[in-house]
């Protein structure tokens, strides 16, 4: 089921521009298409956020395409905050859509893998949360996706345990593991797929494990999901 209005006719203003990350070993390009991020996956994090883990169906919001931030390049303080968290999380990037995908089938959907940070500004989420309004000012803002290259599952695998951490400034600050996750990479996908058909390119942030916290300019972010890939980014 599409609903593509794609035509053939001369564009009225310039596109936009496309987003897309570089392939570990190859010289193509990963076309980005949305960032789908899950909240709350692993209960420490839940717990640090103060909410009792359990097994509530996942929840999900977005970011667009162009807040996209390719590894080794520079974070910008956004505007407008003064509380803007890291959230170190492990990224599935999907070569195949789908609509109601079952998690038995859902490993076939992936091209691969990487390590991204779900930057947030935490005042403005809470604000949010407070007032019962949505979450795009406090998640989806300039530059609030932060990626490494995509590994691809010829090299990895479908990784079960794998460590997730974040490092600031050389202090790791937040650690987890893959098998913590309270809905794993498939069971997501499968979620994901009955509220939204799936499409190519789409990145899924997992969630973050605890220890989220502020950043400030000056501060060198290095995240790694063992075994996969690493990610090294500058506060300016
Ligand atoms: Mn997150």
């Amino acid at each position: 089921m599409t609903h593509s209005t794609a035509s053939t006719a001369k564009l009225a203003i310039d596109a936009p521009p496309l987003q897309t990350l570089p392939i570990r070993g190859g010289t193509e390009r990963f076309p980005v298409n949305r960032v789908f991020c899950v909240g709350r996956n692993y209960a420490d994090h839940a717990r640090e956020m103060g909410h009792d883990p359990d097994r509530e169906p996942p929840f999900f919001f977005m970011k667009p395409a162009s807040a996209i931030v390719a590894d080794g390049a520079n974070f910008h303080y956004p505007s407008a905050s003064s509380d803007v968290h890291h959230e170190i999380e492990f990224v599935v990037a999907l070569a195949k859509g789908g609509f109601d995908v079952r998690a038995e089938e859902a490993n076939d959907l992936i091209y691969g893998y990487a390590v991204g940070l779900d930057m947030t500004r935490r005042d403005l989420q809470g604000a949010a949360k407070k007032a019962g309004r949505p979450w795009e000012s406090g998640k989806a803002f300039d530059g609030s996706a932060p990626c490494s290259e995509i590994v691809r599952v010829e090299a990895t695998g479908h990784p079960a345990h794998a460590t997730v951490q974040l490092a600031v400034n050389g202090t790791i600050k937040q650690e987890g593991d893959l098998a913590d996750l309270i809905w794993s990479v498939p069971e997501t996908i499968a979620y994901l797929s009955r509220l939204f058909t799936l499409q190519p390119g789409d990145l899924i942030f997992t969630g973050t494990p605890a220890g989220v916290g502020p950043v400030v300019r000056g501060d060198t972010l290095s995240g790694s999901v063992s075994g996969v890939a690493e990610l090294r980014i500058e506060v300016v």
